[in-house]
């Protein structure tokens, strides 16, 4: 009895342990671990400590999945680490990591430490909340297991150790990677309102693996869902970049707004994806981001986020139009007004922003076909994304498609093809700063004059 007891206390019962995996029982060699992850597991434990490749990285191999990076967990403190290894660096201010870089590779040493839960484990608890429960500092270390249970998903706390290729399974993950589930460890409530990131991260892990979210994890998301909005704008920018960058970010996009997480992410998104045309332009923008990252193409994030908010941008445009404003001021209203608000929320970074307005900017001079503008747009440094941007407006059913099948030709032809091209110039063209009335809707092909797109979505 007291045995027992003692044994429940120090954690030595072997029930309260992981699963031990061994590799006949899942395959995964260490040979297809990174040269880095296994450098650092190596170098560490020969040094005494214990090490394992944790997170993504087994998962995605468990699914015979290209890992996108490989973590390292170890009880080896940073300090120790950054010393055995001389290419490395301490980072993290929030807790300290070490990055340890091996040709282009870097891989992420994290010290074993304790989550919020470790309260109930007999750690000493330091973590600090805000008054919503969210938990703004959790710096200690900790054990193995405490490791393993402050990790968000099952499928995400499976530890690979290379020495003898063994996998330990401390939360029934591998069970959940056949079952095809993302389930939360431990109290849904309690781990969402610690971080409500887990909520998207829920989102983006079924959508990327085509996993279900289990019934446990996914009931009081719609509940909790608006806790997003205490999480700082900047944090909630980098997972969302991961989401939209994953090659999946339609499915992700979908997940959120059948678990009622769109609302606090874009604050506009909600209102974008419930008019039919901005549905279908954010929806056709994502499909094709997900297509390039998939063949493995670059994307830029401006055009992406440019995207997600274009259908705002003419409603503002559409409104600052109605107060009398002329087309061009009227356009840099909108996207003032836009990016304002919406960086409150999402701290969309000065570098992406400058690019949104460019792409945005040069919309209107897609419409001007005569004389001496149509040379310079395409000689514009921003006109190969611009016209991408023209290409998703007019699939989207926003401009013709004449408009894009004419400068898709205009931009390839030769000299004297493109001079013949040019439409004709209309009258008062060359005299842009005259204003002229025009109809506040609609698009008149071929019309000068720096005329903003017409907003057509209601
Ligand atoms: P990806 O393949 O997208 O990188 P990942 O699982 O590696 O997926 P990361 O964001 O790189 O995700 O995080 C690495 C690991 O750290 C996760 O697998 C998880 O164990 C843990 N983790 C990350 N974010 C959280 C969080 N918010 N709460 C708890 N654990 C987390
Ligand atoms: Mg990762």
């Amino acid at each position: 009895m007291i045995k027992k007891f003692i044994r429940r206390v120090f954690r030595l019962d072997d029930r309260s342990g992981p699963l031990v995996i061994p590799f006949g029982k899942h395959g995964v060699k260490r040979e297809s671990l990174s040269n880095g992850a296994r450098k650092v597991c190596e170098g560490l434990q020969e040094a005494g400590f214990s090490a394992y490749v944790v997170g993504g990285a087994v998962r995605d191999l468990l699914l015979e999945v290209q890992p996108k990076d490989f973590d390292v967990a170890t009880n080896a403190l940073p300090e120790d680490v950054h010393r055995l290894f001389r290419r490395s660096r301490l980072i993290g201010r929030r807790f300290k990591l070490v990055h340890v870089m091996f040709g282009s590779e870097t891989i992420e040493v994290s010290t074993f430490r304790a989550g919020a839960a470790a309260e109930g484990l007999g750690g000493q608890h330091a973590t600090e909340t805000d008054e919503h429960g969210r938990v703004l500092r959790d710096n200690v270390y900790g054990n193995r297991e405490q490791d393993a249970a402050r990790r968000d998903f099952s499928i995400n706390a499976l530890y690979y150790d290379p020495s003898d290729q063994s996998i330990l399974d401390f939360h029934h993950g591998l069970r959940d990677l056949k079952k095809k589930t993302v389930s939360i460890i431990g109290d849904p409530r309690a781990r969402f309102r610690e971080d409500p990131v887990r909520m998207l991260r829920a989102a983006r892990f079924a959508a990327k693996l085509e996993f279900k979210i289990d019934e446990r994890t996914r009931a009081p998301i719609a509940d909790m869902a608006p806790l997003i909005e205490n999480v700082p704008a900047a944090r909630l920018f980098d997972e969302m970049l991961k989401l939209l960058l994953s090659g999946h970010a339609a499915s992700c996009v979908r997940e959120l707004r059948e678990a009622g997480l769109h609302h606090g992410l874009l604050p506009m998104l909600d209102v974008i994806l419930e008019q039919p045309m901005g549905e279908r332009f954010v929806m056709s923008a994502l499909a094709e981001t997900d297509e390039r990252i998939r063949a493995g193409k670059s994307v830029s994030p401006a055009f992406l986020f440019a995207a997600l908010l274009w259908h705002e941008v003419l409603a503002a445009l559409k409104k600052e139009e109605a107060h009398g404003m002329r087309p061009v001021p009227a356009l840099h209203a909108a996207m003032d007004a836009v990016l304002d608000l919406q960086t409150d929320k999402l701290a969309i970074p000065r570098r992406f922003t400058a690019v949104m307005k460019e792409i945005w900017l040069l919309q209107p001079r897609f419409e001007q076909r005569s004389g001496k503008r149509p040379y310079s747009l395409v000689g514009n440094e921003r006109f190969r994304a611009a016209y991408d941007f023209l290409l998703l407006r007019c699939s989207s059913g926003e401009c013709p498609k004449e408009l894009s099948a004419w400068w898709e030709r205009f931009q390839h032809a030769s000299p004297d093809e493109r001079d013949e091209m040019l439409m004709p110039a209309e009258a008062g063209e060359r005299r842009p700063r005259k204003r002229r009335r025009r109809p506040a809707r609609g698009h008149a092909e071929g019309e000068a004059g720096g005329k903003p797109p017409a907003p057509q979505a209601e």
